[in-house]
């Protein structure tokens, strides 16, 4: 049987409900196998703030995802050597996982907004299915960007989920401001921001 994967590409710096939630709900209602979260190894798009450590942030996503058998931590980009695009990623992943696999692409409404800013963003549709989720309060004109990239709307695949406004921008914000965190992202992942004291 040819898989069908729904890829999660994040810093995740920290994980959160947003992100556990957006994949479930992909998941679910594309029908698909199983969803790999994968950790940005050097994100082109943040250059602007220091991230945290690599090993945290794969540390967090194994936190965050422990005891689901369909959700899997993908070391896919944190062990290449950059640039990290995400067309790179998705070939690798292609590779690792043959010629019948069909990838999801999964993003919400912010990233989906930044695609022409990507590299390569035609590649990327070519490579991979994007299953779109609603970000909070981020809306995107599909039809200007179709017009920028054309064949981009046949590719996305709507998916509905519970409105979460809940950001890693925010969750950091609070750590550092003594405020906060809990039942925002999983126990697990709060304990182990505490014990890393991470953020502050
Ligand atoms: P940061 O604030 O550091 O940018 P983030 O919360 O946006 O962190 P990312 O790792 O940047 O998390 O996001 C990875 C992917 O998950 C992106 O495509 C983003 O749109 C999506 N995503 C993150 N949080 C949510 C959420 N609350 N609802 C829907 N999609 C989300
Ligand atoms: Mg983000």
């Amino acid at each position: 049987m040819s898989p069908r994967l729904g890829v999660l590409g994040g810093t995740f710096d920290p994980i959160h409900h947003g992100h556990l939630v957006a994949a479930q709900e992909v998941l679910h209602q594309l029908r698909l196998d199983r969803v790999l979260f994968v950790p940005a190894g050097d994100p082109p798009h943040k250059p602007s703030r220091p991230v945290s450590a690599t090993h945290h942030r794969v540390r967090m996503v194994e936190l965050g995802i422990a005891g689901r058998a369909d959700f899997v931590l993908s070391r896919v980009d944190v062990d290449r050597p950059g640039p990290h695009y995400t067309v790179g990623m998705l070939q690798l992943l292609h590779r690792e996982w043959g010629p019948g696999a069909t990838l999801y692409f999964i993003e919400g409404t912010d990233s989906l907004a930044d695609i022409l800013s990507w590299h390569r963003p035609e590649q990327l549709i070519a490579l991979a299915d994007l299953a779109v989720v609603q970000r909070p309060g981020v809306e995107v004109d599909t039809d200007a960007v179709e017009r920028q990239l054309p064949g981009l709307r046949e590719r996305i695949h709507w998916v509905q989920m519970p409105s979460l406004e809940i950001s890693s921008t925010d969750l950091r914000a609070r750590v550092r401001e003594g405020r906060p965190i809990s039942y925002l992202l999983p126990a697990a992942v709060e304990g182990y921001v505490r014990e890393q004291d991470l953020y502050r």
